[in-house]
């Protein structure tokens, strides 16, 4: 990997963590304006008409409201809203379906008061027939990550989770999973696995498509969250009607309208709301040329 990639993506991956700074920008206006192209809006309405606006082009939408380290009050009110947004997908004759983090639930408070608040979100979306998503996030919450899900799976919830091809023990988390009949996404991986990882980004992509082929053998609702265009090639044939592509909001846009037309379900995944700076931190990680498309936005062309 080039070296200056690689110290620019650790950098903004540390940067993304700062929350105290992330808490300064966010409530800037030039912050907000920087990334815009990534963030569906403050609010749940705004996001709901995006999802709306998705929807009449031919796409379906999951929606996420942007937060991350949150307990007490945060943790309750981040639910909360998950909850409300799947009832106002229903409300618009969308299909109901949120992406939640565990560390948005409280997971810092422990497993439990985690496992209860996404408890009553699962309860609505049971209500409404909607879907949710557990996002993967650092290797050390995966361990509560499945303990979580398998449960609340057990419990007959409508609820899947995501699994990073970037991770080592990725393999022995598939089988783990989808024993349990777990609905699954399988993405690169947005955070540093440390030693547990696979290697470099071609041994990555690897491991990407081994597990893509582990999860086709398997009966689970399947989701290849990936913008890259090689990879969801090599697996078209046997993924149409079988599993659904999921791209970010605001990422190779041109991608999602080329794959539609090439006959696969597309799925976007829309973040919205004021604690954006984690999120859009990652996405700048993952692309350094996105900072170049921020600093544009910021200071014209
Ligand atoms: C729907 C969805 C859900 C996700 N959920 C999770 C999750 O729960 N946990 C987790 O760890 N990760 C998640 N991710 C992020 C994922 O792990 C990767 O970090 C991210 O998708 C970039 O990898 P890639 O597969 O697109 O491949 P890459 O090899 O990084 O990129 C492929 C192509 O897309 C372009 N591209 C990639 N990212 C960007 C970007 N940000 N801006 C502009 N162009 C870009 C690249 O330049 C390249 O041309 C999710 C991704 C998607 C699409």
């Amino acid at each position: 990997m080039n070296p200056l990639f690689s110290l620019s993506r650790a950098v903004l991956l540390r940067m993304s963590r700062a929350s105290a700074i992330g808490a300064l920008v966010q409530r800037t206006a030039w912050g907000r304006r920087a990334v815009q192209r990534f963030v569906a809006g403050n609010t749940i309405e705004e996001a709901v008409a995006v999802a709306v606006a998705a929807k009449q082009r031919g796409f379906t939408v999951t929606l996420d409201r942007l937060g991350e380290a949150s307990t007490g009050a945060a943790a309750d009110t981040y639910g909360a809203d998950a909850s409300r947004l799947l009832e106002a997908q229903a409300a618009a004759d969308l299909e109901p379906n949120v992406s939640v983090k565990l560390t948005a639930i409280g997971l810092a408070e422990g497993e439990e008061a985690a496992a209860r608040r996404l408890d009553q979100i699962l309860a609505v979306a049971a209500r409404v027939d909607g879907f949710v998503r557990v996002d993967a996030e650092h290797a050390s919450s995966l361990d509560a990550l499945h303990r979580i899900v398998l449960a609340a799976r057990a419990a007959g919830r409508p609820v899947g989770t995501v699994i990073q091809a970037n991770m080592r023990r990725a393999p022995s988390d598939v089988a783990l999973l989808t024993s349990a009949g777990v609905p699954i996404r399988l993405v690169k991986g947005a955070y540093d696995p440390g030693a547990d990882g696979v290697g470099d980004p071609a041994a990555v992509d690897a491991a990407y498509l081994a597990l893509a082929e582990q999860l086709l053998a398997t009966s689970v609702p399947l989701a290849f969250g990936t913008h890259d265009d090689r990879i969801l090639e090599q697996l078209a044939e046997r993924a149409h009607g079988r599993a659904e592509a999921q791209l970010l909001y605001g990422v190779r846009s041109d991608l999602a309208e080329r794959l539609l037309s090439a006959g696969w379900r597309v799925r976007i995944y829309t973040p919205y709301g004021p604690d954006w700076w984690p999120y859009s931190l990652r996405r700048m990680a993952e692309r350094p040329a996105n900072l170049r498309f921020v600093l544009r936005s910021l200071f014209g062309r």
